[in-house]
């Protein structure tokens, strides 16, 4: 397979981990016997160095001529950095806003993993984490209450604030489809996430997830309201496969899930559109304060390559052979600083990544 995969390496450990992506992306290619074209781009805060804006029409357009797009992360020290000096839509993270909105990203997934050898970083008692997890969240990126319309106002001398959370059918089954899609790669069992004892948007939701449903026959579909979801995801983590749910239930879940993985260097995640196209990254940030040191844990970055793999070219032995490397590799005791642990051997982030490309064989 010939892929075009376009680069964003971005700011601080960005660069670092993006390489190793690279690295163990090219050592699939050669076994696999794929032709990869990587293209780097600029983007958030090395874009302002070079060009004075955080995301150029150049590096749209040349994402939207690509297969997919692997990023770093952006931003740099919001306290100290000159970039967090200037007007809020000229600073990084606009960047990041305006790439997902150019390439019509309206799906983010986020999975958490729990790996057995890093369970002692889970903050669950064992006997919920002893069983492990893997869940995919799905959530909604562009529409519900992020994007209502809303205003402050005042009445009789009262000030009153108005949020509006809007979802028509159309937006609700496209990301619907993504998930009953992502599922049946999966354990094939779906939890749509609502709150339709309360909401008429959720009541909408629910409906139309359960007609999405009916073109997956092989799929167990449960609807679960949100707030039972926050607690059944630190009470029983692996009842769970695919989460579904709109923004910001999705907002507030993901990051409970990611929570409960305990790893933050361990955390992929992926934003796409309807077609196969997808941006993948890290879930953290560009970690200034140790960028530059050789100590960042580039597996996250490794595991949303994988996610490109699997989702947006549907290469899945490709990807399982790295998510394969990534348990090996643990089970052998290499550990980067931010997951290391007593009797385990310590390597910097070049050494992760030769590691990881070496266990593809
Ligand atoms: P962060 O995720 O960058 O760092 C939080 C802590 O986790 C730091 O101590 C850091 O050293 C550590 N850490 C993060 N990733 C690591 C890795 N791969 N290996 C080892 N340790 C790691 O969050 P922050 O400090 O709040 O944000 C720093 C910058 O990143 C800010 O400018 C923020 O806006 C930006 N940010 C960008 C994205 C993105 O690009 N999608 C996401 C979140 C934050």
């Amino acid at each position: 397979m010939k892929l075009n995969i376009v680069c964003i390496p971005g700011d601080g450990i960005g660069p670092e981990i993006v390489a190793e992506a690279k690295k163990v992306l090219n050592k699939v290619a050669k076994v696999y016997g794929h032709e990869m074209s990587f293209t780097d781009v600029l983007m958030g805060g090395a874009s302002i160095d070079a060009y004075g804006v955080p995301l150029t029409e150049e590096t749209i357009a040349t994402a939207k001529e690509a297969d997919a797009v692997l990023m770093g992360s952006i931003g740099g020290n919001t306290v100290t950095s000159p970039w967090y000096k200037l007007p809020p839509n000229l600073r990084p993270e606009a960047g990041l806003l305006g790439i997902r909105k150019a390439l019509n990203l309206f799906a983010n997934l986020r999975p958490a993993v729990l790996y057995e050898e890093l369970s002692e970083a889970c903050p669950l008692k064992k006997e919920i984490s002893s069983a492990g997890f893997d869940m995919m969240i799905m959530r909604e990126l562009t529409g519900g209450l992020y994007f209502g319309e809303r205003y402050t106002t005042q009445e009789n001398g009262i000030r009153k604030a108005v949020d509006t959370l809007t979802y028509d059918e159309k937006e609700i089954r496209r990301i619907a489809i993504k998930g009953f899609d992502i599922a049946m790669k999966r354990r094939k069992k779906v939890t749509s996430v609502d709150k339709a004892n309360v909401l008429d948007s959720s009541r909408l939701w629910r409906k139309v997830v359960d007609e999405v449903s009916a073109d997956y026959p092989e799929v167990t579909l449960e609807h679960m309201l949100v707030d039972n979801c926050a607690m059944q995801l630190v009470r029983d983590p692996a009842q769970f496969d695919v989460i579904l749910t709109e923004n910001m239930f999705g907002d507030i879940l993901s990051d409970e899930a990611s929570m409960v993985t305990g790893s933050i260097g361990m955390l992929a995640s992926a934003s796409l559109n309807d077609t196969k196209f997808g941006l993948y990254e890290p879930s953290h940030g560009s970690a200034p304060d140790i960028a530059g040191k050789g100590i960042a844990n580039p597996i996250a970055t490794i595991l949303s390559a994988a996610m490109m793999l699997r989702y947006s070219f549907d290469l899945d032995w490709e990807a399982d052979a790295v998510e394969d490397a990534v348990r090996n590799i643990l089970k052998k005791g290499y550990r980067t600083v931010d997951i290391m642990s007593e009797g385990c051997s310590q390597v910097g982030c070049k050494e992760m990544g030769d590691l990881l490309a070496d266990e593809i064989k």
